[in-house]
């Protein structure tokens, strides 16, 4: 590591080796928020900011939340014991006397005539106000912003912002800027160290706006530069041997189908084909709604690499995915002689060396499985092509075990998040980019409602007449147990009452910690109808195709993401028949009713992500985080657009120009890290 990198790295240690001095119980603290190092510390970016409002009694407006400092006259007066309290005193401000009123807080008993307090709260109209805080310092101590972070149960703001304070405190002046001085010069940005302050303790409105400036530029910036560098370190090995195989044949298996293509099918299979023929590597994505159809379009693909004596690699993020797209397969390639196998973790150690034996000696065409085929251990004899399907997390590391498996091997992804075209040609900037856009014909969007509580009371006879017309029922959970820190349904309780409920029908019970003899058990009871109600985490989200289930509840909607929720409602709209689905959340915030509203409207993917992007903040870090899209906590790819555009330039240049002094700490961090864990569809 050049010596300028090993400083940076230096600031930015582990919190427990860093003597930070930070007591236990605030390390504990942060790492239950995913905070493990000081880097991850400082860009933990406030959600919000509380602004003081100190203005005059004149402008107050009733039920509006006013700050003033003021003096306490005459006696203070209670009602009521221990916690349930109600305090009432009055003050003098704004040359009137204020009469206010603090519940449940005892010790505001011992408030004293003459005392000088500054009240935080609602102003009622005629002079009254019900605190929600106060304190005895006066009103010109206290911060004009107060940052809000996003927490947990259990951690408190203070908390988080005396970690952020003492440790800035420590390492100010050791934060090196990653921008390079004439850019920050051309752009009139912070520092570094000045921008991570004004985020974090602003003293104006105009700090913030300052500092997100400069934060959302080198968000971009370190973006880019990593895609220029991968490109450039792959621009070496680009070339290798064509494959040839018979189009006759692959032409011969579409003709077997079911079904003809869609156009964008077409064109997907002719691109894919194409690449597959010419000398260079194929870096692929193909992107396109839930349902447009990629499978086959994966199987045809590796049928052409087989069909040119190469062996091929199908995989798939889940087992139960794993085993459809095996079934699939198998399906459409059956006749052509293609020997296919599936690989999983759960095979019993003897029959699973058989399989790896095929694929060592050739006797194997094509392997689906999980991200376990790229495990050591796993050998080819000629592995020409692997595809990834939903794949967001498919990195430089994953690319390189790759290339180890075998020599020059064509690699395609696929998404079914899918984003314009535009922005997918900036943001998978080092791709080739497939775009499905139609569905396959004859498919019905679902009926979707977002009804705002956190409960199908309002639904309840649409739901049963789902039932009663002999249709299945998702009903979708965001966590599997009870969670204290986690208010939201689980799916053991939600089976619970819903058996009560439902007392005619059965209701089962999936998620991802059960084992896969649990899991396929329970999959295959719903397939056959013997399970009509299932509660469910996630895991539903990719592959399940059972196409009696026309129903789908989803309990606490708004923690997931638009384009999970659109993928999730994406299982019943696999057949003909109409199909329902409810989004239930008691949210508050607009911005969570805001999205979730745009699924009611459309039912189109390229929309949805869109919108979810857009409407995307830097709150949603949490929860919400788009699947398949770069990860950036305050750059918005959909509003800053000429950030990005700026950035994307800069980055290129200062790669053609690696050599500058400016550059080189910029350009060694993003190698280093190039190498190490970055990945594009993070
Ligand atoms: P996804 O793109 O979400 O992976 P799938 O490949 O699972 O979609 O396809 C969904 C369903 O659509 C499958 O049952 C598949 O057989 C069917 N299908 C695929 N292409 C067509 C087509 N051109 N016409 C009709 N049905 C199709
Ligand atoms: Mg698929």
């Amino acid at each position: 590591m050049p010596g300028i990198l090993r400083e940076w790295y230096n600031n930015y240690m582990r919190i427990e080796e860093k003597e930070l001095r930070l007591t236990k119980t605030r390390i504990e603290a942060l790492h239950q928020l995913g905070i493990s190092d000081t880097e991850e510390l400082f860009s933990y970016y406030p959600i919000r900011y509380d602004i003081l409002n100190s203005s005059d009694i004149e402008t107050w407006q009733v039920k509006q939340n006013v700050t003033f400092e003021g003096t306490v006259t005459g006696a203070v007066r209670h009602w009521g014991y221990g916690k349930k309290t109600n305090v009432i005193f009055s003050v003098q401000a704004f040359d009137r006397i204020l009469k206010i009123t603090v519940f449940n807080r005892p010790w505001a008993k011992s408030l004293t005539d003459g005392q000088l307090v500054t009240i935080r709260g609602i102003y009622m109209g005629k002079d009254k106000v019900t605190a929600t805080s106060y304190d005895l310092k006066p009103l010109s101590e206290h911060p004009l912003i107060t940052p809000v972070y996003s927490i947990k149960a259990g951690i408190q703001q203070r908390t988080i912002r005396a970690c952020m304070e003492k440790v800035y405190a420590q390492l100010v002046n050791e934060i090196p800027d990653l921008i390079p001085e004439q850019y920050i010069q051309r752009y009139r940005l912070l520092r570094k160290a000045q921008a991570i302050g004004s985020i974090h303790f602003p003293e104006s409105e105009n700090d913030i706006r300052q500092a997100y400036r400069t934060l959302k530029y080198e968000e971009f910036l370190k973006f880019f530069l990593t895609i220029q560098a991968v490109r450039d370190e792959e621009g070496e090995g680009i070339v290798k041997e064509p494959k040839r195989f018979d189009r006759n044949k692959i032409n011969a298996v579409i003709r077997s189908l079911p079904f003809s293509l869609t156009k964008d099918q077409e064109k997907t299979l002719h691109e894919i084909l194409e690449d597959l023929s010419s000398p260079h590597i194929m870096y692929r994505l193909v992107q396109g709604d839930v349902g447009c159809g990629k499978t086959v379009i994966a199987a045809l693909a590796l049928y052409a690499c087989c069909l040119s004596g190469q062996q091929g690699a199908l995989l798939a993020p889940t087992e139960i995915l794993a085993r459809q797209h095996y079934a699939s397969l198998q399906d459409i390639l059956a006749g052509t002689g293609c020997r296919i196998e599936l690989l999983y973790a759960g095979l019993p150690a003897k029959e699973k060396k058989e399989i790896l034996d095929k694929l060592e000696n050739g006797e194997t065409d094509i392997v689906i499985g999980t991200h376990s085929l790229l495990q050591e251990g796993v050998q080819f004899r000629k592995l020409g092509l692997v595809i990834a399907d939903e794949q967001q997390r498919f990195g430089v590391e994953q690319r390189r075990r790759l290339k180890e498996k075998g020599e020059r091997v064509d690699l395609c992804l696929m998404s079914a998040t899918p984003i314009p075209r535009t922005l997918a040609s900036t943001l998978y900037g080092d791709m080739d980019v497939s775009t499905i856009e139609t569905l396959p014909g004859g498919r019905k969007m679902p009926v979707t409602k977002y009804i705002r509580e956190n409960s199908f009371r309002s639904v309840l006879d649409d739901v049963n007449r789902v039932l009663a017309e002999g249709h299945q029922l998702y009903v979708i959970c965001a966590s599997v147990e009870k969670n204290e820190d986690y208010h939201a349904r689980d799916v053991y309780e939600t089976a619970q009452n819903l058996q009560k409920l439902f007392k005619d029908y059965k209701v089962g019970i999936l998620h991802g910690k059960m084992s896969s003899a649990e899991k396929d058990a329970v999959m295959n009871r719903f397939q056959n109808n013997e399970i009509q109600v299932l509660v469910s985490t996630t895991v539903v989200e990719v592959g399940m195709n059972v196409v009696n289930a026309t129903g789908m509840i989803i309990y606490d909607a708004e923690r997931f993401g638009l384009s999970q929720l659109h993928q999730l409602r994406g299982r019943i709209r696999r057949g003909n028949a109409q199909g329902y689905c409810w989004l239930l959340s008691s949210s508050a915030e607009e911005k969570a009713q805001q999205r979730l509203s745009v699924l009611e409207k459309t039912d189109d993917g390229f929309q949805i992500s869109f919108e979810d992007l857009r409407l995307r903040g830097p709150g949603d870090i949490l929860g919400t985080k788009q699947a398949g899209v770069p990860d950036f906590i305050l750059g918005n790819v959909i509003e800053d657009t000429a950030v990005i555009r700026q950035a994307q330039n800069d980055a290129k240049y200062m790669m053609e120009n690696r050599q500058d002094p400016d550059f080189i700490r910029a350009v060694d961090w993003v190698l280093d890290r190039a190498r190490s864990h970055v990945s594009f569809m993070d």
